[in-house]
């Protein structure tokens, strides 16, 4: 069955209310639409845990910087609300940008030290507009589970911080990365690569599974590791397209903070929550990846 499709607060707060009133629990996925396995895996776990899914389609503007592709991003509603049909959403809220940013709008949400390193010193201001417009769906929607994927790392762990700091009542769930059968991680951005980038892509995701290996075998030089990604990322074939690198690094994963090294620049041997995370540029396509060591 379709989703019930509805545009304003006041008429979503009303659906949702009366489920609530005869017991229902919400489950919610946050989207920008053009949407993929990875977003549906979400919807499908919100059905499941929730047994209500609620799915947001809203590009968000404040969360694009001025050179980005705000006016590019893909928009693919129709054929969204078809597969949020068989991943068994029953509401899609679909804001206008009036919708979410009133007249006179001047009001924003600003995480600290979380929000400040990996994409969001590339970014700035990004993280601003994410916790902005979730702190908004949180206020919109209320109460529930709010499940987003660890494909964007930095975002979960920044808004599972927000939603703890400004005591919403909610709950912040984070999910697997699903990804192409290459290893690419899903993303629609991933439909500007060309051919050629397409096919140089999957490295980024190779480059990860290869570290974590090494870590599991037991490297735990720090540098090491991040040289070894590096090149396995950069490839040492002449000509074609070629992954720029942005960032490489491991972190905390609750924090995002550096681990703590010993006086050789080891990782500890029994670190359980790192998290090495990668951004690069493939042609004009920024990229993300990261992977559990
Ligand atoms: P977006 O539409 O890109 O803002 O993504 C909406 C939600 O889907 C975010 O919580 C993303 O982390 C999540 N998501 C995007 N791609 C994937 C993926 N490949 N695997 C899991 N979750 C994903």
């Amino acid at each position: 069955m379709r989703p019930e499709q509805i545009d304003q607060v006041a008429r979503l707060r009303q659906a949702l209310d009366s489920a609530r009133q005869v017991g229902r629990t919400i489950g919610v996925v946050p989207t920008m639409g053009a949407l993929h396995e990875g977003h549906l895996s979400l919807v499908r776990q919100a059905k499941a845990q929730c047994g209500l899914a609620v799915a947001t389609v809203f590009v968000n503007p404040t969360q694009f910087g001025p050179k980005e592709d705000y006016a590019q991003y893909p928009r693919t509603l129709e054929r969204d609300m078809e597969l949020l049909a068989t991943a068994r959403a029953d509401y899609v809220f679909t804001p206008s940008v009036q919708e979410m940013y009133p007249p006179f709008d001047q009001t924003r949400v600003r995480v600290g030290g979380l929000a400040e390193g990996l994409c969001g010193a590339s970014r700035p201001g990004h993280f601003e507009g994410v916790a902005t417009v979730v702190s908004k769906f949180f206020n919109a929607i209320g109460p529930g589970t709010y499940f987003f994927g660890k494909k964007d790392y930095q975002q979960w762990r920044v808004i599972e911080r927000m939603a703890s700091d400004l005591l919403f009542p909610v709950r912040v769930v984070g999910c697997p990365i699903v990804r192409e059968p290459d290893g690419l991680a899903m993303s629609s951005r991933n439909s500007y690569l060309s051919p050629e980038e397409r096919a140089v892509a999957p490295r980024l995701a190779a480059a990860l599974l290869s570290a974590q290996a090494r870590y599991q075998a037991g490297e735990r030089d720090l540098a090491g590791l991040i040289d070894g990604t590096r090149r396995d990322i950069e490839g040492d074939i002449p000509g074609g397209p070629s992954l720029s690198i942005e960032y490489i690094e491991v972190k905390v994963g609750t924090t995002l903070q550096a681990p703590a090294l010993d006086v050789h620049g080891k990782l500890a041997p029994s670190d359980s929550d790192l998290v090495l995370l990668v951004a690069a540029r493939l042609g004009a396509t920024r990229l993300i990846d990261n992977i559990e060591l």
